[in-house]
């Protein structure tokens, strides 16, 4: 393999892009300046080493020296956040999208996707596992309260086969849990999203409501 084809075949693995595209990239950077490939990797390498994934929420934050060693991100780590308040949500921008509403006082989940059926190698590429973890920390945290897991994914159809998923796993997980504390309540946004039913294209006053009417 050439030089050439190794990128192209390192930038197939990139979200959404063929070869085609991958092709293109290429293309692009053989006309680049030095300069510019440079200033391409330093921004790669920095995004690397400064930019962690939260250990409770999976939320990209940028570490700095303090927060760097806890591994948790602002939110996670603000002790003003309801701790028996989860909100399970598909993507990092579908959680800024409900911080908006400023309504939503709890913690939340990242779960890195949606899948459009229930097989395991589709199932894999979500956070199940990472999911699991969370909520048995989350049976031992809750005690004698009630606690509320909010699963707030896209009313599309692969947000929906999502939610049976998430929701199995939720009730497996209490179900199995020694302790016998009680089952947290298992909530979803209320219906009223825009057609596509997708979060991030819900205006705030829509979200607001649909996180206010949740049941
Ligand atoms: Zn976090």
């Amino acid at each position: 393999m050439n030089t050439q084809q190794k990128l192209v075949e390192l930038f197939k693995k990139f979200p959404t892009v063929g070869s085609r595209t991958a092709g293109r990239f290429v293309y692009y950077l053989m006309k680049l300046p030095k300069e510019r490939i440079d200033e391409i990797i330093n921004a790669i390498l920095e995004v690397k080493n400064k930019i962690k994934l939260c250990a409770l929420c999976f939320q990209p934050f940028e570490a700095g020296p303090v927060d760097g060693s806890t591994g948790l991100c602002a939110l996670c780590a603000d002790t003003k956040r309801n701790k028996n308040l989860l909100c399970i949500v598909e993507k990092e921008s579908d959680l800024l999208s409900l911080e908006s509403t400023k309504k939503f006082n709890g913690l939340y989940f990242i779960l890195g996707g949606t899948v459009g059926t229930m097989r395991k190698e589709e199932i894999s590429q979500l956070r199940i596992e990472q999911l699991k973890k969370r909520l048995k920390d989350l049976s031992i945290q809750s005690g004698a309260s009630a606690s509320e897991i909010i699963i707030a994914l896209n009313s599309t159809p692969e947000g929906r086969t999502t939610s049976v998923l998430v929701e199995q796993t939720i009730r497996e997980s209490f179900d199995s849990a020694q302790d016998l504390r009680p089952s947290p309540k298992i909530t979803h946004l209320a219906k009223g999203l825009p057609v596509g039913g997708e979060l991030e294209y819900a205006d705030e006053e829509t979200l607001e409501s649909a996180l206010e009417g949740r049941k």
